[in-house]
């Protein structure tokens, strides 16, 4: 078997234009242009390339991007200050602190002094209980592109099996909880689960983020499968170079999966796409107005 390719790049750009149609609209009827903030401290240079790219395409979709790049020296309460700014702007409906901040500072203190309401980022206590709980939330970027390229392909989720292998707080958790929400049976693993081979074989849908290059073969993976592979890591390429790569060993993968998303060009593009969509979602709540379809959960 040759799996489907689950081309997150076409889906993502195919977002941005849904994006950019919903921000015309919100222009000329309302005369409102959402805003979003990203706030990079410290000079990390994955970081600087990710907050360079977020801020291109907030205005290629013609929404207002605010830059606030802080050296590794700010204090916490200069950042917390920062943040209040923000949330009592009206000019910004989305708030996007780039982690890892610099040791020192306190993450989960800054992330839940960002308004729930902006917190587009999906990883203030209160969004993260309002999608536990099956509330409407700001639900985080990565999962969400996750789950909207398993509706693409599948339709309908309920009854599949899925099997998320790894449970932080940022793509783990709330993965299972899409899924869940989707009538999903959900287990999730993690580097203390026992047998985790068998239990990937049992799945009807496996969503890898353990940021383990390669880690998932082909002999792991029940025939016909969906495979979402959100592993992004650099390794040594033939010539010398280096390449990125998955958690999951795509060549072995994709002779025995049904569909398998590549990296790169999968659930990459759609994060920062589903930032966007989430910004003109907390723009649209945010002015009471109906909330554009297709954008969120
Ligand atoms: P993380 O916080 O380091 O969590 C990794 C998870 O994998 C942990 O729950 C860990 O288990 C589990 N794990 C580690 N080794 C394992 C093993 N041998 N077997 C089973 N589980 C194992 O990572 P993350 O932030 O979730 O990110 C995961 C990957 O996704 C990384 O490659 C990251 O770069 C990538 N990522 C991509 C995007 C994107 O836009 N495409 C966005 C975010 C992250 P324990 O909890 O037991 O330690």
């Amino acid at each position: 078997m040759t799996a489907h390719i689950l081309d997150g790049k076409a889906f993502a750009a195919k977002l941005r234009t849904q994006v950019a149609t919903h921000v015309a609209r919100l222009k000329a009827d309302h005369g409102i242009v959402p805003g979003l903030a990203v706030v990079l401290v410290g000079d990390d240079p994955a970081s600087q390339v990710y907050v360079r790219s977020k801020g291109k395409m907030t205005v290629e979709v013609g929404m207002q991007s605010f830059e606030h790049r802080l050296p590794d020296t700010t204090s916490e309460a200069d950042l917390l200050a920062l943040i209040a700014q923000l949330n009592a702007d009206p000019a910004v409906h989305g708030i996007l602190v780039q982690l890892p901040l610099p040791a020192g500072l306190n993450s989960d203190l800054v992330i839940n002094t960002i308004d729930p309401a902006k917190d587009v980022d999906g990883f203030h206590i209160s969004n993260v209980g309002l999608l536990g709980t099956g509330q409407k939330a700001m639900v985080p970027c990565t999962p969400l592109g996750c789950l909207m390229l398993l509706r693409d392909h599948h339709g309908s989720l309920a009854g599949k099996h899925a099997v998320v292998i790894g449970r932080s707080n940022i793509v783990g958790k709330p993965m299972a909880q899409l899924l869940l929400g989707d009538s999903c049976t959900v287990t999730i693993a993690h580097s203390r689960t026992a047998d985790l081979a068998g239990l990937v074989r049992q799945a009807d849908i496996v969503v890898a983020a353990v940021g383990r290059a390669q880690m998932v073969p082909g002999a792991w993976i029940k025939p016909g499968a969906t495979v979402i592979d959100v592993g992004i890591n650099r390794i040594a390429a033939d010539d010398c170079g280096t390449r990125l790569v998955g958690d999951v060993d795509f060549d072995s993968c994709a002779t025995v999966a049904g569909a398998i998303t590549p990296v790169p060009g999968g659930v990459g593009p759609m994060t920062i796409a589903c930032l966007l969509a989430n910004t003109v979602t907390a723009c649209s709540r945010a002015n009471g107005l109906a909330e554009p379809e297709g954008l969120t959960v």
